[in-house]
């Protein structure tokens, strides 16, 4: 940020998580001797160190798991079968995503001994697919890991097959732990505004990745998006309004940055004028929508326009937002959602391919030309864009 001449240039700390992946060793014992390539899922507590060994029940979704007696589960491991769809919009991710977070308390709730899981990912690799899970309170808590997809599929063919007597049985080792919360920070940085520097455009990303890959679509890519569109608006024309760049801490295990933000900042949050967050890989930007007041629309419709010739298309229903300006959205920050082609993002989403080397330069390059367009007209826009009326002394 300071290379690229942003000003106010700081970091604000956040207590996170600190879990820790340790070993991880999977194989199927019977009927068949093989590895299998699995990865714990965040916040998953570990097996005992020489692991645990049961046969394995698949099952197809949590509500077939729900309407299994208990004793059809109590001792197993529960495999969920679910093979997540391949869409432009992410709508594929957002069915999938509650088995990842509650499938593990579903199961050991009715006394699985672990939860393993087909990987929420489009491609057909060995690569696991990590992410984040919860523990309900009431639920023992029990290790969770996500399978390939590849091995998922042979898993389910194997057990499908062996309902005549040849149990499959896996053996699983998990060293997870959960430590003491560590310390992390935001990282903010300023492009100042000009005669209404009071008001804030906040642009947000985030920093922290899964361990597994190197973090470059998720979210290298989105860091790269807002830095490079707020770096061309600052080369352009100063914006009437501050253009402030956020890059968060621990979206993906626990949402620690956002909180903290919405937190330190809730005296100013009624300055936040819009907030806009790139976390959705390196797609090109294929929709546009804004969710704020009428005469913010007015705005954001003219922004939009400008960027049609980029092939960015003006939404009003629901589209896929970022999880850390959800939070800005809560406590009554205007939203854009710039919604980027996701179809590729979900086949190394969270692995050990999410690297570089699978980067779009190009796609890149359109979402940072249509961010810069966007933003640019909404920081210098003429219209009132808050919550508050112009003038009126903020909350
Ligand atoms: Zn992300």
């Amino acid at each position: 940020m300071h290379d690229l001449g942003f000003a106010n240039v700081h970091t604000e700390s956040v207590q996170v998580r600190h879990w820790d992946r340790g070993v991880t060793a999977c194989e199927l014992v019977t009927p068949v001797h093989r590895p299998l390539a699995v990865g714990a899922l965040g916040s998953s507590v570990g097996t005992p160190a020489e692991g645990i060994d049961a046969e394995v029940l698949d099952v197809p979704s949590l509500e077939a798991l729900a309407a299994l007696p208990d004793a059809a589960v109590q001792g197993k491991i529960v495999y969920v079968h679910h093979v997540m769809r391949r869409t432009d919009t992410g709508a594929g991710y957002d069915d999938s995503v509650d088995i990842r977070r509650d499938a593990a308390s579903a199961a050991g709730r009715k006394g699985a001994v672990a939860l393993l899981l087909r990987s929420l990912g489009t491609d057909a690799t060995r690569a696991p697919h990590t992410g984040s899970m919860v523990y309900a309170t009431d639920a023992p808590r029990i290790p969770a890991a996500a399978v390939s997809t590849a091995d998922g599929d042979s898993l389910h063919r194997l057990v499908t097959a062996a309902t005549s007597g040849h149990p499959v049985r896996v053996h699983l080792v998990l060293g997870c732990r959960t430590l003491p919360d560590a310390s992390g920070v935001n990282v903010i940085g300023e492009i100042p505004g000009t005669d209404r520097a009071d008001q804030i455009v906040l642009l947000g990303a985030h920093l922290d990745s899964w361990d597994l890959g190197t973090g470059a679509l998720d979210d290298g890519a989105g860091v790269a998006i807002v830095l490079a569109s707020a770096h061309r608006i600052m080369q352009s024309r100063p914006p009437r309004r501050t253009v402030r760049v956020v890059l968060f801490a621990n979206e993906e295990n626990g949402e620690a940055g956002a909180r903290t933000y919405v937190h330190q900042h809730h005296d100013e949050l009624s300055h936040h004028v819009v907030a806009i967050e790139a976390d959705s890989g390196d797609g090109r930007v294929q929709v546009a929508r804004y969710e704020g007041t009428p005469t913010g629309a007015v705005a954001f419709e003219r922004a939009v326009a400008l960027a049609q010739r980029y092939g960015v298309r003006l939404r009003h229903e629901p589209v896929r937002g970022g999880i850390d300006t959800a939070h800005l959205g809560r406590a009554g920050v205007p939203l854009v959602v710039l919604r980027q082609d996701m179809s590729r993002y979900f086949d190394y989403h969270h692995t050990v391919n999410d690297t570089p080397a699978v980067l779009d330069d190009e796609a890149i390059d359109q979402a940072v030309a249509v961010w810069a367009l966007v933003v640019g007209e909404l920081a210098s826009a003429g219209e009132n864009l808050g919550r508050t009326t112009e003038g009126q002394a903020p909350r």
